[in-house]
């Protein structure tokens, strides 16, 4: 037997273009590969891999699926010896074992967890969109006009609405024969004093997807607090989430990130819609003070160029530094879009398509964009000249490429007008 998160993992580390790629010849046509079908006799090619989806389909006899459906009917074997095919392929590391009744158990919570993630998605969805016809709830409906939050959002993202009724959730799944453990084994419901409290009220409801689509997770906006960074939660207290990992949106961002070979990290969930309303499906949400190591191979998966967004704000401008900081060291190529906004949110709702492609177009390099917004800001940072200098200079010493790296001490030098040898023994005290 082998345990789901063996399962999970190699559904997140293999790639369709690798596992097929190794069995049949693939040439690049636009985005996707084309190869000749090894499930019919074809002599021009119609079958099709697409790295963005994580699929392969023929258009000749109809065969498709993913990278384990691709090793099972390629060598005719069942679901679970395709996972220690490529668990070996990936070299990831599993114990085989006999299902005791214990983990049997286990295994079929997990199932009744995801079946209840699943359904809360439908769930909240379903509220949402229903406002129009349904008449309840009328309140909403100028909400959702006041920050322009379209069908076509509601649709991408499976974005649903929580209502202020404390327990309103958990009715519904007990009415639907969940069992009460099971719920709250999820965190969607807590057990109160006296009664069964919903995790989300009266807010707007995000879920988070794996890679494959499945939902993990659900990160919400508080409708009262809608554009403070404050103002959303994340159901993170649920096994079937791992926060580390787990990023908003890049389930939807996936196949525009490797199509325009970049993807954009904002802060806040409003901006990640509105980008998309403005053709950047290629976004995604990471709150504040949260970019881990793991969230970045996730993303470069698809691209190794990442755009982060900023305003005016000293918080904004922290973050990306921040930001920067981690991106680089992870050998990421990082540029900016400073906006010059006094609030990213507020200013991304009201934006023209042709503004947002200049503002791609016109994105800085990470260094010019230290250097132009740090220095004017020095005295609010409490910091001097120098301060500021070693605070950049801190990010050119984690430059991994010893290339990239001369190449950006010429820059700095350009940018402060301070001789390159005196960057250059400065990089040295920091390696002591
Ligand atoms: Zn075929």
């Amino acid at each position: 037997m082998i345990d789901q998160s063996t399962i999970d993992k190699v559904i997140d580390t293999a790639k369709i273009e690798e596992v097929v790629g190794e069995e049949v010849d693939l040439r690049k046509r636009g985005v996707n590969l084309l190869g000749l079908c090894p499930f019919h006799n074809e002599k021009t090619p119609s079958f099709t891999v697409s790295p963005a989806k994580g699929i392969f389909k023929c258009f000749g006899c109809g065969e498709a699926g993913d990278s384990i459906g691709f090793v099972m009917k390629f060598q005719r074997i069942n679901f679970f010896d395709a996972i220690r095919v490529l668990a070996k392929r990936y070299h990831i590391e599993y114990e085989e074992e006999e299902e005791s009744p214990e983990a049997a158990l286990r295994r079929k919570e997990r199932e009744a967890r995801q079946v209840i993630l699943t359904w809360t998605q439908g769930y909240y969805n379903s509220l949402l969109k229903n406002l129009k016809t349904s008449n309840n709830h009328p309140g909403f409906i100028p909400f959702l006009q006041k920050w322009n939050i379209t069908e076509d959002m509601i649709e991408n993202y499976h974005i649903g609405l929580s209502i202020s009724k404390g327990d309103n959730l958990y009715k519904t799944l007990t009415s639907k024969g969940f069992k009460k453990e099971i719920i709250v084994s999820t965190s969607l419901v807590s057990e109160g004093e006296n009664e069964m409290d919903d995790f989300f009220r009266n807010e707007l409801i995000f879920p988070i997807h794996s890679i494959a689509g499945r939902v993990s997770g659900f990160c919400s906006i508080n409708l009262n607090n809608m554009d403070s960074q404050e103002g959303f939660k994340i159901l993170s207290d649920n096994p079937s989430f791992q926060s580390e990992k787990e990023i908003l949106g890049l389930f939807q961002a996936k196949g525009d990130s490797l199509k325009k070979k970049c993807c954009h990290i904002i802060s806040h969930p409003l901006e990640m819609l509105y980008l998309f309303s403005n053709q950047q499906q290629n976004s995604v949400f990471i709150p504040q003070g949260t970019l881990s190591n793991k969230q970045i191979k996730q993303i470069t998966r698809f691209t190794n160029s990442i755009t982060l967004w900023s305003d005016k704000s000293m918080s904004s401008v922290l973050e990306c530094y921040n930001r920067i900081s981690i991106l680089i060291h992870e050998g990421v190529n990082v540029k900016i879009v400073d906006t010059q906004s006094e609030n990213l949110t507020h200013y991304l709702k009201d934006q023209r398509t042709s503004i947002i492609e200049d503002h791609i177009t016109n994105s800085k390099d990470w260094l010019h964009f230290l250097v132009e917004t740090l220095y004017p800001i020095k005295e609010s940072l409490g910091m001097d000249n120098t301060a500021i200098f070693n605070k950049i200079i801190q990010i050119v010493s984690i430059i991994p490429d010893a290339i990239v790296k001369g190449v950006y001490v010429t820059e700095f030098s350009r940018l402060v007008n301070l001789p390159e040898e005196l960057i250059w023994s400065e990089l040295k005290n920091i390696g002591k």
